[in-house]
């Protein structure tokens, strides 16, 4: 069974349900929102009904577990790129126990549960000392705020891997508290993916910003992938500045450095000209 997600750190996606609600600046340019809106489910923000799934849907995992189970070769399942698993909703609490339930049925995957909120997780899931091995627990920190709001909470579960989202990366992240740098924090993040954000209005993710989450993952040994620059992408400095090109200040490098919207094709994924595609070894 082959990849059948386009995100290029996974095998597979997997959503349990369609919906969710913004909660912070990641949010703003939301891609899923986007997607649903235009296929027409009207799914998003508190008040709207979430999108179910019949059991064709819930089967697939099955096939692919079987699949990895033939071929011996473990794979990666994001959950969810259309929603966020640990959405406070009364209504979501039976479909949560039904992806438990396929969890515990696919020892063949790996599932990534990645969330906003981290601090929902407790009430909502049913392992507490013991975690399955096949489930890695991430939380998306965009900026600075969100790293100390989440990775806290994040790393007070005992996932077999727990990971970090820095995607749309909106601002320096400083992982030093959390890195072996701090001996008594040793290994705590097991793996870091960072990215720029897509679409016409996309915010900029500044070099500085994504060499430094590099430097650091590699100073502590933890796995760093690199997903994308998104739609702005760094450019040598112009004789003079000119639309579209912009000129921004990287705190992180103290130097003007200067952007072009060229599209996230086109900006690629190569950050000082190599590709990172790191992931943790798995058992
Ligand atoms: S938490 Fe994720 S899925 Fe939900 S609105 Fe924010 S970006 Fe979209």
């Amino acid at each position: 069974m082959g990849k059948n997600s386009s995100i290029e750190w996974t095998h597979h996606t997997f959503n349990p349900w369609w919906g969710c609600t913004k909660v912070s600046p990641g949010c703003e340019h939301c891609y899923a929102e986007t997607w649903a809106k235009r296929v027409g489910a009207k799914v998003w923000g508190a008040t709207k009904k979430r999108r179910f799934f019949t059991e064709n849907h819930w089967g697939e995992p099955l096939k692919w577990n079987a699949g990895a189970a033939e071929d011996g070769q473990r794979k990666r399942v994001f959950c969810a790129s259309m929603a966020d698993v640990f959405e406070a909703r009364a209504d979501l609490d039976p479909w949560r126990k039904k992806l438990w339930a396929l969890i515990a049925t696919t020892p063949w995957l790996d599932w990534l549960l990645l969330t906003k909120r981290p601090q929902n997780i407790a009430e909502r899931i049913p392992w507490t000392r013991e975690w399955p091995n096949n489930v890695w627990l991430g939380t998306t920190v965009e900026d600075q705020q969100r790293a100390m709001e989440r990775l806290p909470v994040l790393l007070k579960f005992p996932a077999k891997y727990r990971f970090l989202s820095c995607e749309p990366l909106l601002g320096p992240i400083d992982l030093d508290p959390w890195t072996v740098r701090r001996p008594e924090s040793l290994h705590q993040i097991d793996w870091v993916i960072a990215g720029g954000e897509s679409g016409t209005n996309a915010r900029a993710m500044l070099p500085g910003w994504a060499r430094k989450l590099r430097d650091q993952c590699q100073d502590s040994g933890i796995p760093f992938h690199f997903k994308q620059w998104g739609h702005w992408a760094p450019v040598p400095a112009p004789k003079t500045e000119r639309a579209p090109i912009r000129g921004f200040w990287d705190e992180v490098t103290d130097a003007q450095i200067f952007m072009e919207p060229k599209g996230k094709k086109v900006a690629g994924r190569q950050l000082d000209g190599a590709t990172w595609d790191q992931v943790p070894v798995t058992s």
